[in-house]
């Protein structure tokens, strides 16, 4: 093919493709200019997943009827004129990509009043077309409607999830939004149904109630709240960087990242680094595998952090990433520790549990203990690995348990180690696949049937594996608006809220975990055990250690967890004579 140059057409599908990758994404570029035009309320309304229509409705400062088409052309923005203004944005705005990539690949229509002028306009544009222009009565503010998104793009089209699914990104971004922005109220009816509305009072809580529900919100921990600075534990910011926000104490967490959301001058963000950041600050009180619920504002001078680095301007580049690294860290450290519980060890006396950061000597402990993959220390030619030792377990005496994590025991040859929560995993999974093999599941009805209020991602996911959580206990039945009611729960289901382990089960499910399931049943048991287990940091009495030690011995496969991952570690008695320098 000759060199030649794309269509207008073609070239501005392919623009909009970097911008607008779903529905979700329309509806975040629209609910930013309704934001940047100082609206109070916006309110979003949503059908077929977005993909038929979104509609974001604004009270904000409208746009003048001679610009009303420029608006549309690439390129223009009211946000920025020179390339310095790039490092004094006020705006969450600023490369006038938006309205043109979207009416490149949808019909749009805008009705807009400036709040200074008599008379509003009506504009109509399809596939970057303008094909209606005309004075329009109109309230002040703005209001978009979107439809038919991707019609003329087969090939995004296709890539679209199920509706329900898409409608869940965009209700997971409303929240996001609305946490950032506390002062606003945001609205998203989904389908006719008012699905979200975020209270507008100014207060990061109260919009965390919304999204998470109360009890969860009320045990999240301010981060950020900085009282004195005499207090020698508290380490303050450098003055010209705030972090605030909320933080979940280590025994709240769920099953992914997707709950721990960042911002930088309120701008909605993706950050690795971050992420990393505040899993590092719980250290080892968290469960391998498990995510805190986080939402925290990084707030820096805008010279401070370069936001033109990707299209879609969720990525940020910080001047100095250490420097803000560490400052969010140490934040949410000092929320952590502030809020600290009671040390529990149960082996021995009592003992401090150990703080941040850890000794040298407690590292190389916690290292070796937490890893039964061999190292020179604990591994000798002649020991077996875990993986290659028979599988059955021998007749273990359980002594206690370590870090309320971990069970210690004694066998025939040396010292064991067993995580009560694979182990359990490994429990529940045989007994609840014989159960079903056996077409008898146990379950237990709740006397008080639980109503449980989902986000529209998780309603979608229950609604989708309803029949197969029926098979293994939960009767769920819908309860209008997003609600479920709980009335019964698996036999095996004996400690923790039902309702906390249910919407768990679902987090699980939308990861995806137990990738060695070959079927999805096989992956649905997989991830209702591992929700119904008894978690790493729970403190178990000696008697509920044994028996769980005993139901292990029986199992078939004692030495892993459903995921494969060990349920035991053993030390032996050679082992040990040589790291005390006896041999
Ligand atoms: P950008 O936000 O990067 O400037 P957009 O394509 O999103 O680019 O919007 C183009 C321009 O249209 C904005 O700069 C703004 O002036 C105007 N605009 C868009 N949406 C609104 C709105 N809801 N209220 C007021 N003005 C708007
Ligand atoms: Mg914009």
């Amino acid at each position: 093919m000759a060199i030649h140059i794309l269509s207008d057409d073609l070239a501005a599908k392919i623009a909009a493709g970097e911008v607008i990758e779903r529905p979700a994404s329309v509806v975040k570029e629209l609910i930013e200019n309704s934001i940047d035009a100082g609206a109070t309320e916006i309110k979003v309304e949503v059908r077929g997943g977005g993909q038929r229509l979104i509609r974001v409705a604004d009270n904000g400062c409208g746009i003048p009827a001679a610009e009303v088409e420029t608006a549309f052309a690439r390129h223009a923005t009211s946000k920025l004129e020179s390339a310095d203004d790039l490092f004094r944005l006020q705006t969450l705005g600023f490369r006038g990509e938006a309205l043109p990539s979207i009416a490149a690949v949808a019909r749009v229509t805008l009705i807009t009043r400036d709040r200074d002028e008599e008379s509003g306009s009506e504009i109509r544009v399809d596939g970057s077309k303008i094909t209606e222009h005309h004075a329009q009565g109109a309230p002040a503010g703005t209001i978009i409607t979107v439809e038919d998104l991707f019609r003329h793009v087969p090939a995004r089209l296709k890539f679209l999830k199920m509706p329900a699914t898409e409608a869940g990104h965009i209700g997971d971004l409303l929240n996001a939004y609305a946490l950032a922005y506390p002062h606003l109220r945001f609205s998203l009816v989904n389908e006719d149904r008012l699905t979200f509305q975020s209270p507008g009072t100014g207060k990061m809580f109260d919009v965390l109630v919304k999204v998470f529900g109360i009890e969860t919100a009320k045990q999240m921990l301010e981060v950020g709240n900085w009282k004195s600075d005499s207090d020698s534990n508290l380490q303050l910011p450098p003055s010209n960087l705030q972090v605030t926000g909320f933080v979940s104490p280590p025994n709240v967490n769920r099953g992914n990242r997707k709950y721990m959301l960042f911002f930088v001058n309120h701008r909605w963000i993706q950050d690795r680094t971050l992420q990393h950041a505040v899993i590092e600050a719980y250290h080892t009180s968290l469960m391998v595998g498990r995510a805190p619920i986080v939402a925290l504002d990084v707030i820096v001078p805008p010279d401070m952090v370069d936001v033109n680095v990707h299209p879609t301007k969720s990525e940020v580049r910080f001047r100095d990433t250490s420097m803000v690294f560490n400052a969010v860290q140490r934040a949410v450290r000092a929320a952590l520790t502030a809020n600290a519980p009671i040390p529990s060890i149960t082996v021995g006396a009592p003992f401090p549990r150990q703080d941040f950061p850890p000794t040298p000597s407690e590292t190389q402990l916690a290292i070796n203990l937490h890893h039964p993959i061999p190292t020179s220390n604990f591994q000798p030619p002649t020991s077996q690995l875990p993986y290659s030792q028979p599988p059955k377990l021998p007749m273990l005496r359980v002594l206690g348990q370590i870090a309320s994590t971990y069970i210690i025991a004694e066998g025939p040859d040396g010292l064991y180690l067993i995580d009560q929560h694979a182990a359990h995993e490994r429990v529940l999974y045989e007994q609840l696949t014989a159960e079903r093999a056996g077409a008898q599941v146990a379950i237990q009805e709740l006397l008080d049937p639980a109503p449980i209020q989902l986000t529209l991602a998780q309603f979608a996911m229950l609604q989708a594996n309803r029949e197969a959580l029926a098979s293994v206990g939960f009767k769920i039945e819908p309860f209008g608006n997003q609600t479920m009611l709980l009335r019964a729960v698996p036999g095996l289901l004996k400690r923790g809220e039902p309702s906390v382990t249910l919407i768990a089960i679902l987090d699980e499910i939308e990861q995806g975990e137990a990738p060695l399931e070959k079927t999805s049943e096989a992956r649905l048991i997989s991830s209702v055990c591992k929700s119904i287990a008894v978690k790493g940091g729970q403190v178990l009495a000696l008697e509920e250690m044994r028996e769980l030690v005993r139901r292990l011995e029986q199992t078939t496969a004692p030495r892993t967890c459903p995921h494969g991952r060990p349920t035991v570690i053993q030390l032996n008695v050679a082992q040990l004579e040589r790291e005390f320098g006896r041999k």
